[in-house]
């Protein structure tokens, strides 16, 4: 049955979706398959989608960089897709560290003001793991903050990183958590901060987040220190449970990936990136160059995401039936792939999940 906002919700009222039906019936998403293990779990995701009979049409494109007037860019095919299409599937993108290379992950972002990245953190039915009531959900603001890209050496030696906060992203982030936990009937939105040492930026953040809560009174309001939820989330999840946090992009970031080691790790957890004219939703894990072509990796995380795409797309009951084939081959836990303790390879936990659909 068709419950929207179960577990991997994503829309809200700030993010409609605006594609259009095809003449054949069928939504066209855009999906970038991404590198490393990226072509291997969309690969996953298209066979159970076509199994599951949901009616979209992949519009595949690559965003290897091109050079266009001298400076490297993603290919305005990639771009062109995504405005026309409003929503993407997105596998992962490498990006190489040092210095010289744009990052396609932050490219995608500022060129689609994807303000928001809401990361889903709920614990599998019958997956073991430390703890099984971890249900909360991180929204990170995606513009700004550390990842504004301004760095400079000020002397040899020296070198200067600004963390940029802006009352205007912090409002919209702050925002789109209050009206996510309203759709999802999350209860509580926390603000996550170190504004007792960055009492500027981190101060406006939290400033503007104690303005937006005036204008949700059923939805409860509070703070916490960033360090202070690490310490206390490990040593008991259950009181962040059925609230939202909301925070500024690095805390986002490192935090997200410890809750994900809460719940049985990157191969499990989802994440959708908003804008106001398009979305595009992937794994919160990277390309795993480790174990790339070897068939091994596990396309769960990848699939949540897509289920957080079609619930934006008010697809609801393709998502509840393929989400349920999903968790029940996992609980099931015969046919999981090596990162969850098991020994089947992509292609078998994949045919697993088509069974049962
Ligand atoms: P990673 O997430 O790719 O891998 C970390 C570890 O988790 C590896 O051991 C890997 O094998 C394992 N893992 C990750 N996803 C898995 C899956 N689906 N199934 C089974 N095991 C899985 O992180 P990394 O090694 O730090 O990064 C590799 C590359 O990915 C880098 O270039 C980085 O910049 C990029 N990256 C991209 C994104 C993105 O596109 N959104 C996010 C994070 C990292």
């Amino acid at each position: 049955s068709a419950q929207p906002f179960r577990r991997y919700a994503s829309s809200s009222p700030t993010a409609a979706f605006a594609g259009h039906k095809g003449s054949n019936g069928k939504y066209t998403v855009t999906l970038i398959p991404g590198d490393g293990i990226g072509p291997e779990i969309s690969e996953s995701v298209k066979d159970i989608y076509a199994a599951a009979e949901v009616p979209i049409e992949w519009e595949e494109v690559s965003v290897t960089p091109v050079l266009k007037a001298g400076k490297t860019v993603i290919p305005d095919i990639a771009i062109n897709s995504v405005k026309k299409n409003t929503v993407a599937l997105k596998g992962p993108l490498a990006t190489p560290i040092g210095k010289g290379h744009v990052s396609l992950n932050l490219t995608l972002r500022r060129t689609f003001n994807l303000f928001a990245n809401v990361r889903p953190c709920i614990s599998i039915k019958g997956f073991k793991t430390p703890y099984d009531d971890v249900n909360t959900v991180l929204i990170r603001e995606n513009t700004e903050g550390e990842y504004s890209g301004i760095e400079h050496e000020i002397v040899d030696g020296v070198v200067q990183s600004i963390k940029l906060i802006t009352w205007d992203a912090s409002e919209r982030v702050a925002r789109y958590a209050f009206h996510y936990a309203q759709a999802s009937g999350r209860k509580r939105v926390t603000a996550v901060h170190k504004a007792n040492i960055m009492k500027m930026s981190d101060g406006m953040f939290l400033s503007a987040c104690r303005q937006v809560s005036k204008d949700f009174p059923d939805i409860a309001y509070d703070e916490d220190l960033l360090d202070r939820v690490c310490l206390q989330i490990v040593q008991n999840p259950q009181p962040y449970s059925n609230r939202v946090m909301v925070m500024p992009n690095l805390y986002g970031d490192i935090l997200s990936d410890m809750c994900a080691g809460l719940i049985g790790g990157l191969g499990l957890t989802p994440s959708g990136n908003i804008g106001r004219d398009a979305s595009i939703f992937e794994a919160v894990h990277g390309s795993a160059p480790d174990i790339a072509g070897k068939g091994l990796a596990n396309p769960t995380a990848l699939l949540l995401s897509s289920l957080m795409m079609l619930r934006h797309m008010n697809l609801n009951d393709h998502a509840a039936k393929i989400e349920e084939a999903a968790l029940g081959t996992i609980a099931e836990g015969k046919t999981i792939t090596g990162d969850l303790g098991g020994k089947a390879s992509t292609k078998e936990y994949t045919r697993a999940i088509i069974e049962k659909l």
